[in-house]
């Protein structure tokens, strides 16, 4: 009897290559799904895995697939299976959850070895040709929003960081008569990956006062994409962090994107009083190594004396990727050509180097065409 089988790319890590490989056809049992895998984005943290000596793969496997970032079609489901028919659109979750946490609520998890996350740590992702998982690990998107659906695994991101932000400002719910009358509460976005372009999309909805850093031009494609909203773009190449510091330029909120330790640090002091900061990505690389000259003294003197909230978050729930279906149907009525213009490359699966290839400056979020 043979066996079917479907393409895919695999990362070895043990040789630091990453080439297509065949993976067995599946059928989905009675609670799962097979999906039709359409295409696959490409983001940052795709490219550090498929560079980590260290990248850990599936049990008894010697590579793991890439890709986190996807989206499909149902073509098959299980007879238990009631949320979705075959044709419905899907982007599949990235976390599997340990079984154990209450609510499903893995992204919360504190114990790795019971969990996996899909293309990034213990799980095949979906560089691939098709997926089969459990219904409770897709997310069904509406058919209009195809073109734009890869987007709502980073939005997801930004969901869940806001969510935790909006969570720890409750206890700033009161009302100080100092307060200017025109007092508006003021977001800061370090970073224009993927992830920081959708956390200023998704804060754009809300009422806030947005400020967006990056080392950029202002004239790049990226911060192009995020001229319609109504931020203040800080190149910090050209404009230190210390001298906003000595403007008295100051955030309610941060959302710190570049996973960059030294910079984070130059960041806290723009914080002001019952203000919160997220930080949305973790060092890879030498960055993780890096040690940094930090005042501390200086550091939780301010935190304690500002009431100041630092805050890990990463992984999305199923909730934040619910909401974030709700606003990427907003966002796709208000900006749906920024939005598509953040979709820098398309290249056949065939031609997967050439995505490895490109320059991260140039390629905001490249898909790889899996049909
Ligand atoms: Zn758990």
């Amino acid at each position: 009897m043979t066996t079917r089988t479907m393409r895919a790319l695999g990362y070895f890590p043990r040789e630091g290559m990453v080439r297509p490989v065949e993976l067995p056809m599946e059928s989905p049992q009675e609670d799962e799904v097979l999906v039709r895998i359409s295409r696959v984005a490409v983001s940052r943290r795709d490219r550090d895995l498929m560079q980590d000596p260290k990248a850990e793969t599936p049990a008894g496997s010697d590579f793991i697939v890439p890709g986190h970032i996807a989206v499909g079609k149902v073509e098959q489901v299980g007879s238990l299976v009631r949320d979705f028919v075959p044709g419905d659109l899907v982007v599949p979750t990235v976390r599997y959850d340990c079984n154990r946490c209450i609510d499903a609520r893995s992204d919360l998890c504190p114990y790795p070895e019971y969990y996996s996350d899909a293309g990034l740590r213990r799980a095949h992702g979906f560089a691939r040709e098709y997926l089969v998982t459990r219904a409770r690990y897709l997310i069904g998107v509406p058919s209009h929003l195809e073109q734009l659906a890869l987007l709502l695994t980073p939005l997801s991101r930004a969901e869940k960081a806001h969510e935790e932000a909006v969570q720890v400002m409750k206890r700033f719910n009161f009302f100080c008569y100092h307060q200017p009358e025109e007092y508006m509460p003021s977001a800061l976005i370090a970073g224009m990956g993927i992830v920081g372009i959708m956390t200023a999309f998704l804060l754009s909805l809300y009422n806030y006062r947005l400020t967006i850093f990056c080392r950029r031009e202002a004239d790049d494609s990226r911060s192009g994409v995020l001229r319609p909203l109504d931020l203040e773009y800080i190149n910090t190449q050209w404009v230190s962090t210390k001298k906003l510091e000595k403007c008295g330029c100051c955030f309610n909120q941060l959302f710190e994107t570049t996973g960059d330790p030294e910079f984070a640090f130059k960041l806290f002091p723009l914080l002001t009083s019952n203000s919160v900061a997220v930080l949305m990505d973790a060092p890879a690389g030498l960055s993780r190594e890096l040690e940094v000259d930090i005042e501390a003294g200086k550091l939780i003197a301010r935190m304690v004396h500002c009431n100041q909230v630092i805050l890990g978050s990463i992984k999305a729930g199923r909730e934040a990727f619910e909401s974030g279906v709700r606003h990427l149907t907003e966002l796709a009525d208000l900006y749906h050509e920024p939005l598509m213009s953040l979709f820098t490359h398309s290249v056949p699966f065939e031609k997967f180097q050439d995505v490895l290839d490109l320059d991260s400056r140039d390629a905001v979020f490249p898909v790889l065409e899996m049909e």
